[in-house]
C-alpha cells in the first residue's frame, strides 16, 4: 500500500510522456496530410422531418494516414486548432464542399444543401470572408445552399469578433447554425446577437431523451425557445424511431443520425439519395 503511491505517480509521469509523444505524433504527421492528399470528405444526410426528404448534409472530416490509420476527427481536429494547422486544413474543406456541391448542382442535386463545420480559428481569421466569397464565385455556388456550423463554445470564446464576421456571412446569403447546442458556456443572450438560422440540438440530449426526463425537458425547451426566436431546430444524433418520432412531434424540423444514415462517400450518397426516393 505504501508503495502505490510512488507507482501512481509514476504512471502519471508515464501517461503523460505517452500524450505528449502521440501530440507529436499527430502533428507531425498533420504537417504533411495535406499535400499527401490524406484527407477526404464525408456527407451525412439532413432529413425534413416532416416529408422524410432529404434535404442537404453535413460535411465531415476523415483523415487516414498510411502509419497512424484513420484518426478520428476528435483526436487531430483539437491538435490542428493549437499548432494553426486548422487553417490551411479549413481552406481545404471549404473548398472541397463548394466544389462537391457544384458537382451535385450540375448532376441535377443543387436543392441540396452543404452544411460545412467551421473552427474558431477560421471565424477570427479576417481572409474567411473572401476565401469563402472566391470559392462561391468559383465554383458558382448557391450561397443560400450553404451552410456554416459553429459550436457555441467557439462563439462565446470570439464573441466580439465573431458578431461582425457572422453578419458579414449572413450578407453573403449564406446560412449559419449553432451546433451542439446546449453544450457550451452559453448565455441565452447571444441568441439575440448572432444573426443565426439555426440550432442543433446536442446529441447528447437526443441520445437520452425518451429515457431520462431532464434530456426530454431540454430538447422541449430548446425547440420551444427556437421557435420562439423564428430559428429552425436540427435534432442530431438520431439513432432510433423513437426518437425521430418524438423529435418530429416537438415540432424539430430537421433530424439527422445513424438511423437514417451514416457519414457517406460522394457515391454512396447519390446511390442512398436515389434509393430512398423510390
Ligand atoms: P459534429 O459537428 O457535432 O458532428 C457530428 C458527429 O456525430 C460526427 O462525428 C458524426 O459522424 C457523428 N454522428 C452522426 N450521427 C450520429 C449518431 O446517430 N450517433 C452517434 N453516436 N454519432 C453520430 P465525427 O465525424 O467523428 O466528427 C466529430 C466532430 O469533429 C464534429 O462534431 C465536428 O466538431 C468535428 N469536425 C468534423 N469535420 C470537421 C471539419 O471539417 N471541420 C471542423 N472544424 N471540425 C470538424
Ligand atoms: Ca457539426
Ligand atoms: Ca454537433
Ligand atoms: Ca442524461
Amino acid at each position: 500500500a505504501k508503495s502505490s503511491g510512488r507507482d501512481a505517480a509514476c504512471l502519471f509521469d508515464v501517461s503523460i510522456d505517452q500524450v505528449v509523444h502521440e501530440r507529436q505524433m499527430l502533428e507531425q504527421h498533420l504537417k504533411s496530410a495535406l499535400e499527401h492528399q490524406e484527407f477526404t470528405l464525408l456527407y451525412q444526410p439532413k432529413i425534413d422531418a416532416q416529408t422524410g426528404q432529404m434535404v442537404g448534409v453535413e460535411a465531415l472530416l476523415r483523415w487516414y494516414n498510411p502509419e497512424l490509420g484513420q484518426v478520428p476527427p476528435s483526436r487531430f481536429i483539437p491538435v490542428a486548432e493549437e499548432t494553426g494547422l486548422i487553417k490551411p486544413i479549413g481552406t481545404w474543406v471549404l473548398q472541397q464542399a463548394c466544389a462537391q456541391w457544384s458537382a451535385w448542382r450540375d448532376a441535377g442535386y443543387g436543392h441540396w444543401v452543404m452544411a460545412i463545420n467551421l473552427s474558431a480559428v477560421q471565424l477570427a481569421d479576417p481572409g474567411l470572408l473572401d476565401l469563402l466569397r472566391s470559392y462561391i464565385v468559383q465554383y458558382r455556388c448557391e450561397p443560400s445552399q450553404l451552410e456554416l456550423e459553429i459550436t457555441e463554445s467557439h462563439l462565446m470564446h470570439n464573441s466580439h469578433l465573431a458578431v461582425g464576421t457572422l453578419q458579414a456571412i449572413k450578407e453573403l446569403g449564406v446560412m449559419l447554425s449553432i451546433d451542439d447546442f446546449g453544450t457550451g458556456y452559453s448565455s441565452l443572450a447571444y441568441l439575440k446577437r448572432f444573426p443565426i438560422d439555426k440550432l442543433k440540438i446536442d446529441q447528447s440530449f437526443v441520445r437520452d431523451m425518451l429515457d431520462d426526463p431532464a434530456d426530454m425537458a431540454i430538447v422541449r425547451a430548446t425547440i420551444a425557445l427556437g421557435h420562439e426566436l423564428g430559428l429552425r431546430l436540427v435534432g442530431e444524433g438520431v439513432e432510433n424511431q423513437g426518437q425521430a418520432q418524438q423529435l418530429t412531434a416537438l415540432g424539430c424540423e430537421e433530424l439527422q443520425g445513424y438511423f437514417f444514415a451514416r457519414p457517406l462517400d460522394s457515391n454512396s450518397l447519390v446511390q442512398w439519395a436515389g434509393v430512398q426516393r423510390h
